[in-house]
């Protein structure tokens, strides 16, 4: 008998589970049992061979046509090739042998059906199996593999090198045949829901007598999944609630009405909302712990300044982490700015209880750092911005009341927990702003343990944003028009964006990826996204000097990037935020947050090369002002091509909620939930966030039911053991990747 937690070698022997463990990492039974079948084979069925890539390791069902051998030249040895078919395409399958192989020649005999496992490649236009691994189905010789399946579904497991699907399942085999689980799933919610039995499901996932079974079986699994993580999610929710922190209420005649009552427009609805929301639960005893997300522009920025000013006013500090030095500048600039005269303690014109704020970067000289370092550690700076710099250690608060991480997107759940320890309780209030809007369950999923406000509508006076692809391949003068385009718009006194996905000053590749930060929606990395020009996409320098001499001369260009030193990227933009540059070219370093309202035009070069979520986030920094604001993006990708449709959809609507679900369906998952998942990827082996978010929502209800009826799950000791077990397997992958 076999529980999940056993270790393999007893259950499926030592030479198989050493393979087990080399070529895929499995070590227990509950290992091997998660390791589901990739697809599965009908007998009889033959593989579709046209669909085979170059690379892959692959198994495939077929039929043997013919055989042939020969001599090797001007060796000893013989090469035997066997031709197996779907009916249609030919695979050639070749054994190089050290004598003749008349066994083998008798072994594949024409007419039998048999897997073939091995890595696909092409020979003079041939593709073919080298040495592949296989086994005979059926009568012959060569053995009655598939009499042993239960059915005529054969699993198919993702192949590795070293490994057949074949051999993984024969250890499947073994270990259902040993296998005892107590099912961790309530029995209410199994009934309520009415999914069947853990080990029938596993039983049913590797070996399915139907596809009702194996349909059953993954409903069940899936739920295993949604529902542990709902599980844990709850129970963090809870324990954040059993923490204390301290309370800041809100202060009668504080900075927080000052600053109101100096803010030039009126909060929108949902600004009001969010803002009493955070309010609130600032005064409260126990730790904030809030997802703002919302639309582009939405002014998710004056929600965070006000929470700050109420901690401040609290006799705290609060903390505002920004994924890059541009951003961080531009907080510090209009943060300060918008404070004015509160912002000012210790210097003359100071409002009466006024604070200061610290800026905190990597690049700062080391006056400037010390001096910011003590106005934290003194307490004397009540609101601290800075980069990645402030999660160093020795960068301190007299006390941290606040964290606040903007664009989370770009941060893992470690820094944001290593900028939490440095409150002296550990435990400060939390309030994490998100880059674009993110889809219901992945918001349920990844950021879970997190409450959640949103902002929907714009400030009102916001003008719209109208975009158009530009097909420069089809219609060259439409870029011409681009460039007369631009410069009509300088002669009336607004300015522009011309974003590139490349520096081009070096021989490294530099991807809009290799910007600073990582990005959740970064662009299309895969060859079928990317336009297939087979040049390198546009740089920022090869285009500016181009603009610079041809059709721009004559208007001030500049040219932003993450490798100009920090301090001559602080004077582009401040140059640009002061209208004294026309066009800025610029990577994506101008992708989140920047904030200029006189831009107006943002032009994006090779744009099926970034992701479309990424796409709404750069065009966001146009039409922030009182001027309609355009979007040109220009591509050199067919008119039917699946990039061109994507920049369709951009061009379609400017609901960020659409398009970021649109761009979780277009890219893989793990790609998507980017740094915030920390080893959640492979816990949801199953589960897809899109198709899945009834179930998700459904098991989301019971885990919080559950949780608030019985928070140690006390009453139920299979699930509390699957929740460890899941545990110590995220926290082993979190430790394997730090
Ligand atoms: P995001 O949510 O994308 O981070 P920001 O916080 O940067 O957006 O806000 C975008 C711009 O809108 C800023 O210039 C900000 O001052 C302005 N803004 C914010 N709220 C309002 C409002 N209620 N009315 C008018 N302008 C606003
Ligand atoms: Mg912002």
């Amino acid at each position: 008998m076999a529980v999940l937690e056993d270790p393999l070698p007893p259950v499926v022997g030592d030479k198989a589970a050493k393979r087990l463990d080399r070529a895929l990492e499995l070590r227990t039974v509950g290992d091997l049992l998660r390791h589901y079948p990739r697809r599965y084979e009908t007998r009889g069925e033959l593989t579709d061979l046209a669909s085979l890539r170059d690379g892959e390791y692959v198994t495939v069902q077929a039929e043997i046509a013919k055989v042939t051998s020969r001599p090797m030249r001007g060796r000893s040895g013989s090469i035997l090739e066997a031709t197996v078919t779907d009916g249609r395409g030919k695979l050639v399958l070749t054994f190089f042998g050290k004598g003749r192989q008349d066994w083998r020649e008798r072994q594949l005999a024409p007419g039998l059906h048999g897997l073939f496992s091995g890595q696909v490649s092409t020979f003079r236009g041939q593709r073919q199996l080298a040495h592949p691994e296989y086994e005979l189905l059926g009568e012959g010789d060569g053995g009655d593999r598939a009499a042993e399946y239960a059915s005529e579904i054969i699993p198919v497991y993702p192949a590795a090198k070293e490994i057949t699907s074949w051999q993984i399942a024969d250890s499947v085999q073994l270990v259902l045949h040993a296998l005892q689980v107590e099912d961790p799933m309530p029995l209410a919610i199994r009934e309520a829901h009415r999914l069947c039995g853990l080990a029938e499901a596993l039983r049913g996932i590797h070996r399915p007598g139907s596809w009702g079974e194996k349909e059953r079986a993954t409903h069940r699994l899936k739920w295993d999944e949604a529902f542990l993580l709902q599980t844990v999610l709850a129970q963090r929710r809870l324990a954040a609630t059993a923490y204390s922190a301290t309370p800041r209420p809100r202060v009668a005649g504080g900075l927080l009405d000052a600053y109101d009552a100096r803010l030039p427009f009126e909060l929108t609805v949902g600004q009001e909302l969010a803002g009493a929301t955070v309010g609130d639960e600032l005064a409260r005893d126990h730790p904030m712990h809030r997802l703002l997300q919302g639309e582009v522009g939405s002014g998710k920025t004056v929600i965070a300044v006000r929470a700050m000013l109420q901690v401040v006013d609290g006799g705290g500090q609060a903390a505002l982490l920004a994924p890059t030095e541009v951003l961080a500048a531009q907080h510090y600039r209009s943060i300060t700015e918008q404070l004015g005269p509160l912002a000012l303690a210790g210097q003359l014109g100071a409002a009466e209880n006024a604070t200061r704020v610290a800026l905190l970067t990597g690049s700062q000289g080391a006056a400037a750092r010390r001096a910011n370092l003590l106005d934290a550690a003194s307490g004397r700076a009540g609101i601290v911005i800075g980069t990645h710099a402030l999660l160093e250690e020795h960068v301190q608060f007299a006390d941290l009341g606040l964290v606040v991480i903007d664009e989370q997107h770009r941060f893992g759940v470690e820094q944001r927990d290593a900028l939490r320890a440095k409150a002296a309780d550990g435990r400060p209030h939390l309030l994490v702003m998100t880059a674009t809007p993110i889809p219901r369950t992945v918001a349920m999923t990844v950021f879970g343990d997190l409450e959640m406000s949103t902002l929907t509508e714009l400030p009102a006076g916001r003008s719209p944003i109208t975009t158009h692809v530009v097909p420069a391949a089809e219609k060259p003068h439409y870029l011409e028009r681009v460039w007369e385009r631009l410069t009509e718009e300088s002669a009336r006194g607004r300015q522009c964006y011309v974003v590139c996905p490349r520096i081009g000053d070096g021989p490294r590749s530099e991807g809009p990826r290799g910007e600073e930060g990582d990005q959740l929606y970064g662009p299309a990395g895969d060859g079928d996204q990317a336009s297939d020009t087979g040049r390198p996409p546009i740089a920022v320098l090869d285009l500016a000097a181009q603009l610079e001499t041809g059709p721009l001369a004559g208007l001030r260009l500049a040219v932003l990037h993450g490798r100009l030193p920090p301090d001559e990227k602080d004077r582009v933009m401040l140059g640009f935020a002061a209208g004294s540059v026309d066009v800025l070219v610029t990577t994506t370093v101008v992708e989140v947050g920047v904030d200029v309202p006189n831009a107006t035009v943002m032009v994006i070069m090779d744009a099926d090369r970034f992701g479309v979520s990424q796409l709404h986030q750069l065009r966001g920094r146009v039409g922030r002002g009182r001027h309609e604001g355009l979007c040109l993006l220009v591509t050199e990708a067919e008119a039917d091509a699946r990039a061109r449709q994507r920049l369709d959809a951009v061009a379609a609507t400017l609901d960020g909620f659409k398009l970021s679900r649109l761009d979780l369906e277009q890219r893989r998952e793990g790609d998507v939930l980017g740094a915030a998942q920390a080893g959640r990827r492979s816990s949801l082996k199953l589960l897809t966030l899109l198709q899945d978010e009834s179930l998700i929502g459904d098991a989301r209800k019971e885990a919080q039911r559950l949780v608030d009826a019985d928070p140690a799950l006390a009453g139920q000791p299979a699930l509390a053991a699957a929740i460890r077990a899941l545990l110590d397997r995220e926290q082993a992958e979190y430790l394997e990747k730090a």
